[in-house]
């Protein structure tokens, strides 16, 4: 994979707030790069830096090996999509998409007007048709749902062809059913463009749905950077584990490699390279746990509460030391005695924050 842009100990402040501490970061040639991390948390501020809305406070940034922040924000060979569509009312929704390029003017170009207008026309077509609107060339662009607006709105970012589109939550004013449809439509688009994409959300499903590479960020500072696999199984710390999802975590030692002990018993892992006896956190994930009856798994316990969740069922166990979240499709009765179990590749231990 070829490097597109990198970021090195960039930071920034605004007045006495730090708002970035010391981000590196690569990214690469056609990835889907999601920006992760609560409100406030800095990622709208990176993502304006790359798009030259912002200056670092320190740190580089380069664009295939050149320095990126030398160059003014217009020249630069990205494009945003933000939350909101701004779309020109005036214009329809071919006009919209083709404004782009329209006022793109090449020097060089020594193209007919009848030329430039069947290249543009082709344009228009293919990046209308990527995001599914075919058809609609002539609709007035506020006659449009919200979704179609949106579409327009990459679609007129696409037409560029930037070497990275910059979202900022383009999908956050979408209603629920509508996000996710897009949320799989987006990855497509990023795929059939072959354009990197940069996005930001405070959405974990939507960023694990969509990435390739998640930037997990808080307070300024990168946690994790990985898949979303790696992300949701193999969390690094509990900012990280608490904030991609549901989860049962708790402090442990881990005794030796591949032997962990909470709650006064030792458990098989599949973890290594701890110092011995250091103090952990583990994370099982209520998916990973299962109910059996009473003294066949691991940890007796009580069913505390049952709450019906459309697919399965998130049950609380109450045991003597702790309280687990399990999801399960079985029912099991309030009060019911049981016992829960679980496989050692779903001990997930990590370095305690
Ligand atoms: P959100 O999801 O709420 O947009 P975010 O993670 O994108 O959050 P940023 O918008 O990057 O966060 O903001 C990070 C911090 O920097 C916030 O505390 C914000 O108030 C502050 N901030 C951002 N822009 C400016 C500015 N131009 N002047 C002063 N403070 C700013």
């Amino acid at each position: 994979m070829k490097e597109l842009i990198r970021l090195e100990n960039v930071t920034k402040a605004f007045g006495d707030q730090v708002v970035l501490k010391g981000i590196d970061l690569e990214i690469y040639e056609n990835e889907f790069v999601t920006l992760l991390g609560p409100s406030g948390c800095g990622k709208t501020t990176l993502l304006r830096i790359i798009g030259g809305f912002e200056t670092p406070s320190s740190g580089n940034v380069t664009l295939m090996g050149k320095d990126l922040l030398s160059i003014p924000a217009h020249k630069r060979p990205t494009n945003t999509v933000f939350q909101r569509y701004a779309l020109f009312p005036h214009l329809n929704v071919y006009e919209n998409v083709a404004f782009g390029l329209r006022i793109k003017k090449d020097k060089d170009d020594k193209s007919t007007k009848k030329e430039k207008e069947a290249a543009l026309d082709a344009k228009v077509t293919k990046y209308l048709s990527m995001v599914g609107l075919i058809g609609f060339e002539e609709r007035n662009v506020y006659k449009l749902s919200g979704g179609q607006q949106q579409r327009v709105a990459i679609a007129r970012a696409l037409i560029n062809e930037p070497k990275i589109l910059l979202l900022d939550e383009p999908l956050a004013a979408l209603d629920l059913k509508l996000r996710q449809e897009m949320q799989y439509e987006l990855k497509e688009i990023q795929k059939n463009a072959g354009i990197t994409f940069l996005y930001v959300t405070h959405d974990q499903e939507e960023a694990l749905t969509m990435s390739d590479k998640i930037v997990v960020i808080n307070e300024g500072e990168i946690q994790q950077i990985g898949s979303p696999e790696d992300i949701y199984n193999e969390p690094t710390n509990e900012f990280v584990a608490k904030f991609i999802g549901e989860s049962n975590i708790i402090e442990g030692i881990m005794k030796d490699d591949y032997l962990v002990s909470w709650d006064e018993k030792d458990y098989h892992c599949v973890d290594y390279g701890f110092k011995k006896n250091e103090v952990i956190d583990i994370v099982l994930r209520p998916e990973d746990l299962d109910i059996v009856p009473e003294q066949e798994g691991y940890i007796d316990g009580v069913v505390d509460s049952v709450v019906f969740k459309g697919v399965h069922y998130e049950i609380d166990v109450k045991t003597l030391k702790r309280i687990y979240t399990i999801h399960t499709t079985d029912y099991h009765q309030e009060g019911k005695k049981v016992s829960i179990t679980f496989d050692k590749e779903d001990i997930h231990v990590m370095e305690k924050w």
